[in-house]
């Protein structure tokens, strides 16, 4: 599914530069269920944007389903990151003059798909997310373990290969981090390949891979079953 060959990726800003992935491999299959751990600052956000194809890199391959995701134009980038991959963030990123409906149908309305339609689908993944009742709740209106389940549910709508987390439960309590790891596991269950970037242990060990960046390298993969 995910094939990276030294991948390397510096920043470059006015006065320096900072090398941040020193020559990545990895190989991560249909169906599998991997956490990414390391230090702040280490890569781990760097690497899942390139994973999501939100940012490029400067040297290496990526594959994706056997594509080589390499010098996209916008558009291209933008058609593989719709039909591909579902993305979810620390912070939500929910649209707060909408509802929990109409966040979660968002990505169909850009698929022409008619409002009722789109309502009709957003309706059901609410309902998987446990969310039925919340769908005409604003965001500020709900708990952080809800929210992020109402961006679980957006990231899925468009049926993604690959669902990409960055700290999804890294602004959450106890609490609604096992509500929304919960989800993260019955999602992977279903065949939805899976990979979360975590400073959680206890986050990590739900998932069946952890691996460990340093220094923009990987450490080594603990694999858990
Ligand atoms: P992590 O997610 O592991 O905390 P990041 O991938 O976000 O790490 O960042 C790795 C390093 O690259 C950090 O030192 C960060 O400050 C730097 N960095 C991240 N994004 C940019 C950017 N757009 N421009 C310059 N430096 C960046
Ligand atoms: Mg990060």
């Amino acid at each position: 599914m995910i094939t990276l060959k030294g991948i390397n990726k510096t920043y470059y800003t006015e006065a320096t530069s900072l090398h941040v992935l020193k020559g990545i491999d990895l190989q991560i299959n249909q169906g599998e269920y991997v956490s990414i751990m390391g230090a702040s600052g280490s890569g781990k956000s760097t690497l899942l944007n390139i994973l999501g194809i939100l940012d490029n890199y400067d040297t290496g391959e990526y594959y994706l389903d056997n594509k080589l995701i390499k010098n996209l134009s916008e558009k291209q980038a933008a058609y593989y990151r719709n039909e591909m991959i579902g993305f979810v963030f620390q912070s939500f990123n929910l649209i707060n003059f909408k509802n929990a409906l109409e966040n979660v149908a968002l990505p169909l309305y850009y698929r022409n798909i008619s409002r009722k339609k789109r309502n009709m689908i957003a309706m059901e993944y609410l309902d998987r997310m446990g969310l039925k009742d919340w769908a005409a709740h604003m965001p500020n209106e709900m708990s952080g373990g809800q929210k992020q389940r109402v961006a679980i549910a957006r990231a899925i709508i468009s049926q993604p290969k690959i669902l990409l987390a960055d700290e999804p439960t890294g602004a959450l309590d106890s609490v609604t981090t096992i509500e929304v790891m919960k989800v993260m596991k019955e999602l992977n269950q279903n065949g939805l390949t899976t990979i979360i970037v975590t400073h959680e242990r206890s986050v990590a060990e739900e998932t069946k891979k952890i691996i460990h960046i340093k220094d923009g390298l990987i450490e080594n993969i603990e694999n858990r079953l």
